[in-house]
Parts: structure tokens; sequence; C-alpha cells
């Protein structure tokens, strides 16, 4: 079963996640950890329980969301998983953090590339890649059927959406992922989201002002 661990990182208030099982196997999403106080407090969860981290997942590349991927990559030696639609948002991170007055260390490159589809396996856990564009091209979601979760990155929020008037950005994109991907999934679905609190699937399809007006 896998246990999902959040903290919040950054000025923008993202979302970090760690996922980790039995096996002590873990897997980092969407690393945002900014200040060298926020990378202790990754670093030493993963080391006070022992974790073992086989990857390191973005469910897209605003620089928010990367802000740590040098850090992790460098402290425990893996590589960057992201969809090759989030190229763009990489290469241009370092330039749109110094639009905020903010320095990033340069992220690497993903070493592999996720598509819809896609297994990603870690100890004896499975998550599903569910391509999700909109928010950014290369958004992609986690899912775990057996323990009924999803990492939903900025494509679903409580009560809302992911904003589409970024770079890359498309509103019927992001409705399609939204009413033909995410609200196929069961109701008792818990989403995890990029920023603010996680939600469930049913939950925002009775209530996402969003979604309701076009179901
Ligand atoms: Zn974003
Ligand atoms: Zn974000």
């Amino acid at each position: 079963m896998i246990t999902v661990k959040n903290f919040v990182f950054n000025n923008i208030e993202e979302n970090t996640y760690v996922l980790y099982n039995e096996t002590k196997e873990c897997v980092i999403i969407d690393p945002g950890c900014y200040t060298k106080a926020e990378q202790d407090r990754l670093k030493n969860f993963i080391v006070e329980n022992d974790l073992k981290p086989a990857a390191l997942l973005n469910t897209h590349c605003h620089f928010d969301h990367i802000f740590g991927n040098a850090f992790v990559c460098r402290e425990f030696g893996i590589g960057a998983w992201a969809h090759k639609g989030e190229l763009n948002n990489i290469n241009r991170a370092e330039s749109y953090t110094s639009v905020f007055g903010m320095k990033m260390e340069h992220p690497p490159l993903p070493v592999r590339y996720l598509k819809d589809g896609d297994d990603v396996k870690f100890g004896n856990s499975l998550l599903k890649v569910i391509h999700t564009p909109g928010h950014s091209p290369g958004c992609v979601c986690f899912y775990s059927e057996e323990d009924k979760f999803i990492i939903a990155g900025d494509t679903l929020f409580q009560g809302s959406i992911g904003r589409t008037d970024l770079p890359g950005g498309d509103y019927d994109q992001i409705m399609d992922s939204l009413l033909n991907k995410l609200m196929k999934l069961p109701n008792d679905t818990t989403a995890y989201c990029g920023h603010g609190p996680d939600t469930e699937i049913g939950q925002e399809r009775m209530y996402n002002p969003f979604i309701t007006e076009k179901m």
C-alpha cells in the first residue's frame, strides 16, 4: 500500500509529494523545495524513514514544480522522468524564475520520457501515467487504481482547474483531459493537487463549477 506524504514548498505554495510503500522504495513527485531549509526537510524525511528514492517524477515542469529537481537528482543519484511536451518549460525555467526575482539551479533534462498509459513501478506499487494536456502540453497525472488516488498536478484543484493562459496552455485541451480522463475515474478516488488541499473525484464531479457546467 502506498503512503502519500505531502510538503508545501516555495512562495507559490506548491505541493511536493513523496510516495512510498512497505519496501521503502519511494518516488519524489514535483520537488518544489527552494530554500536550503526546504531541501533539508525533504532530505531528512527520506533519511529518517530509511526510504530509497527510485525516481523523480514531474507532473509538469513549471518552475515552481522543479525548483528542487537538480538537488534531488544529485542528492539521491536518480533521474527525472517527465513528458516530452515539458522540454520548453524546462529550458525556460531559469529565465522565467528570474522574472520573479528568484534563482534556480539548472534543472537536468529528463532521463525518461513518460507517455500516456505508461506504468511507473517502485517497490510493489504501480502508478499509471495519464497524459492530461491543457494547463501545459506535457502535463501527466499519476494514478494508483489499487490505492484509489491520483496525483493531479495543476490540472485539477479543489473547486477549480489549472490556468490555461501560460505558454502552451489550452482551455479546450484541459477540459478534454478533465471530462474524458479524470472524471472517468471512480468517485472515491482522492485527488492530490499541485496546490491547495486534496479532494475527491466524485466531489469535483458534483461541485466543481468548471466541470459541472460542461457535464
Ligand atoms: Zn503549473
Ligand atoms: Zn503549479
